[in-house]
């Protein structure tokens, strides 16, 4: 028998509030269980949602990890209406029709970093170099979102690090900073963690990263400021505790802005 919309309305109480975007497979499962208390949820959208799940599962057989990403888009879809409603607008008004959509989508590319496969990410690009000379990579951009806000931050980060024995491809270190960058953040602990990724990866006598953002978040909001710059800094090992070596990092970095 072909199971109708209503069939999933149903889901255990404890997930009414938390995920809405519950998906077909999860829900046969637990409906296997013997004494979930099964309760319903009411959503404007629900009906759709089970729909698109149907049909998915109709062509795919079951559940696989495109479904895991489709439940998921679907509940971001589902929060986004919630939320247009909740600041007084109406979603179903042309202009934001496909807004919830389109979020989602964004949400996938903003959040990318989450799902980076480290392993992939740095294969084959490390070789082996006689050459003890501090690496440096400057003006990389990068675009985050601040986790107390989820709204923008983005600027530049500068990354230096002295090889001892090996050396990473060049175009790694910008694919680093943005794994760190796109997930919610702030911008101390993402310069620390590249700098410890790049520490554990490389294992060099010595890495640097300085960061250079603004704000959207205090551009926008409460007292605004036009100047709303930070600048965070992780150093490790040799350019932690030699300070002609740092100071040779931060010449490399300021010689950009005599050249603008
Ligand atoms: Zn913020």
């Amino acid at each position: 028998m072909e199971p109708t919309t209503s069939d999933f309305l149903l889901v255990p109480s404890w997930m009414k509030n938390n995920q809405p975007g519950l998906g077909l497979r999860k829900l046969d499962n637990l409906e296997q269980k013997k004494g979930v208390k099964m309760t319903t949820i009411n959503h404007p959208n629900f009906g759709n949602i089970a729909k698109n799940q149907l049909s998915r599962n109709g062509k795919n057989g079951n559940g696989n990890g495109n479904g895991k990403n489709h439940d998921r888009h679907e509940a971001i879809k589902m929060s986004v209406h919630d939320l247009l409603t909740n600041i007084g607008e109406d979603p179903e008004r042309e202009g934001l029709l496909n807004t919830p959509d389109r979020i989602a989508r964004m949400y996938d590319e903003l959040t990318a970093g989450y799902h980076v496969d480290t392993e992939k990410l740095i294969n084959g690009a490390l070789f082996n170099v006689d050459y003890d000379e501090m690496v440096i990579v400057k003006d990389i951009e990068f675009y985050s979102l601040c986790e107390h806000h989820m709204l923008p931050f983005f600027g530049r980060a500068h990354v230096a690090y002295i090889p001892d024995g090996k050396v990473i491809g060049l175009s790694k270190i910008p694919r680093i900073v943005e794994m760190f960058a796109r997930r919610l953040q702030v911008q101390e602990r993402m310069t620390k963690q590249i700098a410890d990724f790049i520490k554990e990866t490389i294992q060099p006598k010595g890495v640097a990263v300085v960061v250079e953002g603004v704000h959207m978040c205090s551009m926008m909001r409460g007292v605004k400021k036009a100047e709303a710059s930070m600048i965070t800094s992780a150093y490790l090992d040799q350019l932690k505790n030699n300070r002609d070596l740092r100071t040779e990092f931060i010449d490399h970095i300021n010689s950009r802005r005599s050249m603008d």
